[in-house]
């Protein structure tokens, strides 16, 4: 099969490489301009030089022992590394979090920078739209993106699907990074639920990172939507100051400061795992199907790719007992 996925985040790279290992042609399709989705990296260009922040996911867990195995891997290629400061089961991308996601895209045909704005369905194949033309056709379409982004595509299509999505509302988080030119006399690298600070990190604490020292701050997803219209400016500097009263002493003017707003940050999740609907060739996986976690993000990917398997061995089971007509039977 020839399979579109939109969304080459964690969920739609896994679900890529359960169809790629069983010989079936995925292309996947991405706005971002590289590889990182919710787990992507901000470069910030400082006076002290370069830093890279990681300003989504700031670790994952590994539970699953199949995923297990995979960190296992990426730890040996060197694209991730445990983070003890947190947790026992807790990784990070090394030498930041969209590592992972890079190399998980490495084998795969992804085109970057791509927006897809619409599909469409004509004789049984797909054809996705985007700026400035289409691409396919395609046998399958995966959807691989956040529930609200999902729901506004699918809507015209399968309708059930569209209101799942549309039922599953992720919450905003502002995020704010900071680089300083000396160490914050902080009692712990991590600070958790303090206020309006959802999660609050050295990210220059976590492996494989070098100094100088930067921080991320996380604001709760309630106080991020009673914000969701403050200027980054403003919001740069309201984290800063709850930082400050969180680790409990003054903090020196960052060299450098900047807030970005993730609008559909975290879904509580379905529990569907994946959708599938055979009839027409099309899916959807994420994590909101699941739970806002990005080990949850790859186990709908895999869910995803293991309903589109079952249903092409359905169908050419099918076609393997239906009677051929031969020419002079018809
Ligand atoms: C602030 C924040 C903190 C988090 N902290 C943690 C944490 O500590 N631990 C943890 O386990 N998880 C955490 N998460 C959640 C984790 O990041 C996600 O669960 C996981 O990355 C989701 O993966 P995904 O593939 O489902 O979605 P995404 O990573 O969002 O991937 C979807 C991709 O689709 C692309 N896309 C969207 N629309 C289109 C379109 N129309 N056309 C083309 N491409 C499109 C996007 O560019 C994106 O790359 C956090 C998330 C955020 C935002």
């Amino acid at each position: 099969m020839k399979v579109a996925i939109i969304g080459a985040g964690m969920a739609g790279l896994a679900c890529a490489d359960v169809l790629q290992a069983e010989g079936h042609s995925a292309a996947l399709f991405d706005k971002g301009r590289g590889a990182g989705g919710r787990m992507s990296s901000r470069r910030m260009i400082t006076p002290l030089g370069d830093v890279t922040i990681d300003h989504g996911a700031q670790y994952f867990t590994a539970r699953d022992p199949v995923f297990s195995e995979l960190v296992a891997g990426w730890r040996d290629q060197g694209v991730a590394a445990p983070w003890p400061d947190v947790g026992s089961d807790t990784w990070v991308g090394v030498p930041a979090m969209n590592a992972v996601i890079k190399a998980m895209a490495a084998p795969h045909d992804v085109t970057w920078g791509c927006q897809v704005t619409g599909i469409a369905r004509n004789e049984g194949q797909w054809t996705l739209l985007k700026a400035g033309g289409e691409v396919g056709p395609f046998d399958a379409v995966i959807m691989a993106i956040p529930a609200e982004q999902a729901a506004a595509l699918l809507s015209l299509h399968d309708f059930a699907m569209a209101r799942i999505a549309l039922t599953a509302r992720s919450q905003p988080c502002w995020t704010g990074m900071y680089v300083f030119d000396q160490a914050l006399v902080s009692p712990s690298p991590v600070v958790r639920n303090a206020g309006m600070i959802a999660w609050a990190a050295r990210n220059s604490a976590k492996p494989g990172r070098a100094v100088p020292e930067a921080w991320v701050v996380q604001a709760s997803a309630d106080w991020s939507q009673s914000h969701y219209d403050t200027a980054p400016g403003e919001i740069a500097d309201l984290l800063l100051a709850a930082l400050a009263g969180a680790i409990g002493t003054a903090v020196p003017a960052p060299v450098a400061a900047t807030a970005h707003r993730w609008a559909y940050a975290l879904s509580a999740g379905t529990g569907d795992g994946a959708l599938w609907n055979p009839g027409i060739g099309l899916g959807v996986c994420g994590d909101w199907l699941l739970g806002p976690r990005v080990e949850c993000a790859w186990l709908s990917g895999r869910a995803m790719a293991a309903a589109l398997l079952d249903s092409a061995r359905e169908a050419s089971k099918l076609a393997a007992l239906t009677p051929r007509l031969s020419p002079s039977a018809a």
